[in-house]
């Protein structure tokens, strides 16, 4: 007997006809003996419905506001799934986060985790209940409720998971596994057995919608066994079969691992520019910059300073799109305060990224990356590297000929030797 968390996105629960699919496969987990907790995304496309409704109402909503109204979808599918378990004679409960108590700080919109009380999940386990716990949500020190940002049930699954120290965490979802890039974007993408921990951890973070970035550090710290499988298999699938389907995010590279140089391509759309033109360049510019960046709770990513011969700088930077309009009033603030001749922006760009573990011991990669882009006339306007991961920031307009290209010349479509 296992103890298992399965996770299913909002694809896999879109419909209550999907749902009823859902509880026979659970009903199938359970009658094999295993313990079960099941975590579901809101129905797809009803968080941004709910958005929607926000940002009617207010065009920037109050944050917290925002995750009490963002936060309903999960609340209606953990109650129609227990109702479809219990239709097959599963005993289920449901839970919100703040009634098992999944316990975040208070940044509304990307909540942390900051710790799950499972006991009244264990007391179910311990009696035959399967508990449907709400993805996605948790309540804060004050009694809040917040969200985990988008994709965040993945980290409910997860973090559920640790805390019940589960055998593993199953991510149901409407592709089959984890490719070697966005099957929507390279039909040719092919499915990964195995992934390690660590290439998972780039592709999440540089843009792979697969597994939310905080899913795969969970998984990570508390060493919990994470699987992507898919959810529109036959329910009635043979158990073992399906328990050894989808692609396994491994700890170690292992001898059966496939050795390719470059394991996957990662990109990510919604990404912004600025550009800080004429600092002095003097210590402490890049903090004055940044600082108050960071004050602001937006997260930065690649950074680049070009010293230039009459002392000044220029000092550019990547945020999520999301935040582009408050970073640039933030910076026409910092302008003036360092001297700055202007400030620039540009929200059309993307970032694609080649991901490996195989990049530590193979040279010549991130040149085959610029020749195969500049083949096309594609041009890069940033460029990051760390041991295992190359990116580059291009125009948004370039993003799915870059992917394909890239795809073909690292022949990521074919099986490995
Ligand atoms: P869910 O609603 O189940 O959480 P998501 O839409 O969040 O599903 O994630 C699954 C989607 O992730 C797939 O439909 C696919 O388009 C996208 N995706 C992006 N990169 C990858 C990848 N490398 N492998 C598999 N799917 C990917
Ligand atoms: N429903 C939430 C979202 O759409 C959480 C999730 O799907 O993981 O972002
Ligand atoms: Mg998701």
């Amino acid at each position: 007997m296992a103890l298992i968390v399965q996770k299913y996105g909002g694809t896999s629960v879109g419909t209550t006809e999907r749902i009823r699919n859902v509880a026979r496969r659970i009903a199938k987990w359970r009658r094999a003996g295993h313990q079960v907790v099941v975590v579901p995304s809101a129905m797809s496309g009803e968080t941004n419905r709910l958005i929607g409704l926000a940002r009617e109402i207010q065009s920037e909503p109050d944050l917290r506001e925002l995750d009490v109204v963002a936060s309903t979808g999960e609340q209606v599918t953990i109650g129609l799934l227990a109702m479809a378990l219990k239709a097959q004679g599963i005993e289920a409960r449901s839970y919100t986060g703040w009634q098992v108590r999944v316990v975040t700080d208070s940044a509304f919109t990307k909540a942390r985790i900051q710790g799950i009380d499972e006991h009244r999940l264990r007391a179910d386990l311990a009696a035959g209940i399967v508990p449907v716990v709400a993805g996605f949500q948790g309540i804060d020190g004050d009694g809040n409720v917040t969200t985990l940002g988008r994709g965040g049930s993945d980290t409910s699954g997860v973090a559920l998971a640790a805390a019940l120290k589960a055998d593993e965490c199953q991510i149901f979802t409407d592709v089959d596994g984890v490719y070697t890039t966005d099957p929507r974007i390279v039909p040719e993408a092919r499915r990964l057995r195995q992934i390690t921990f660590e290439e998972m951890l780039e592709m999440a973070s540089l843009g792979s919608k697969v597994l939310q970035i905080r899913s795969v550090e969970f998984a990570g710290k508390y060493q919990v066994r994470l699987r992507v499988l898919s959810s529109l298999t036959d329910p009635d699938l043979d158990l073992d079969t399906e328990a050894k389907s989808g692609t396994l995010i491994t700890f170690e590279e292992d001898e059966h691992m496939e050795q390719a140089v470059i394991s996957g391509i990662a990109f990510a759309r919604d990404e912004a520019k600025l550009t800080v033109m004429g600092v002095p360049d003097r210590p402490g510019v890049a903090y004055a910059i940044l600082g108050p960046v960071a004050d602001a709770n937006i997260d930065v990513d690649m950074i680049i300073q070009n010293a230039s011969v009459d002392g000044s700088t220029d000092f550019s930077f990547t945020v999520p799109r999301g935040d582009f309009n408050r970073a640039m009033a933030i910076l026409e603030q910092v302008r003036t305060h360092v001297g700055a001749r202007a400030v620039v922006g540009d929200n059309r760009i993307c970032k694609v990224s080649m991901v490996g573990v195989g990049m530590r011991s193979h040279v010549g990669i991130a040149s085959r990356m610029f020749r195969t882009l500049s083949e096309e006339g594609i041009n890069i306007q940033m460029i990051s590297t760390s041991e295992i991961k190359i990116s580059v920031v291009v125009d948004e307009k370039y993003l799915e000929l870059a992917v394909r290209v890239l795809h073909r010349a690292f022949d990521l479509d074919q099986q490995p030797a």
